[in-house]
């Protein structure tokens, strides 16, 4: 029963994917004639709420719509949701839920990263560096970017969040995350 009554309150994941789309444009005219900030940026931004809307929102800690947009990676997620109950602090959470959601992700993709190099560095008898120079060195020549892309990130979580509390004061029924 409380399970339903929680289920009850929360918003479908069609509904956040609507809202989602819905916003980019709102996202874009801000970051852009709101915060003055250039056309590039706002573009960086803009896509990063698009992701964090779309595929790193925070119902990844439960089998949601952007949990099965990650296809055959979807066990990237397993992890998380063993961890990030839903709903949670660690998944919901305003400031840092996002932030650490893209450091997980960022910790798996350098660990594939690394295997895969050293793993064909092995085969093909080259004799290999050392692959966490090349991830230091994509985050330093890339760091600007990274970091709007991140913050874009965040908006997007963020209004998924804020949408979450307004379905959960206004609850209506037919819920499908
Ligand atoms: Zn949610």
């Amino acid at each position: 029963m409380l399970q339903l009554c929680y289920s009850y309150s929360m918003s479908s994941g069609k509904t956040h994917d609507q809202v989602t789309w819905a916003l980019t444009p709102v996202v874009w005219l801000i970051s852009t004639w709101g915060f003055h900030l250039p056309l590039a940026t706002g573009g960086i931004i803009t896509l990063g709420h698009l992701i964090g809307g779309l595929l790193l929102s925070p119902d990844l800690d439960t089998r949601s719509r952007p949990f099965y947009r990650w296809g055959m990676f979807r066990f990237i997620w397993r992890p998380y949701q063993w961890v990030a109950k839903h709903r949670s602090g660690l998944s919901h959470g305003i400031l840092l839920a996002s932030w650490l959601r893209l450091l997980y992700l960022s910790a798996v993709l350098t660990l594939i990263y690394c295997i895969t190099y050293l793993v064909l560095a092995q085969w093909s008898h080259i004799k290999a560096h050392s692959p966490g120079q090349d991830v230091l060195a994509f985050l330093s020549a890339n760091l600007p970017t990274l970091l709007w892309l991140g913050v874009g990130i965040w908006v997007g979580c963020l209004l998924h969040i804020m949408l979450d509390a307004l379905s959960s004061a206004w609850p209506t029924k037919g819920k499908r995350r």
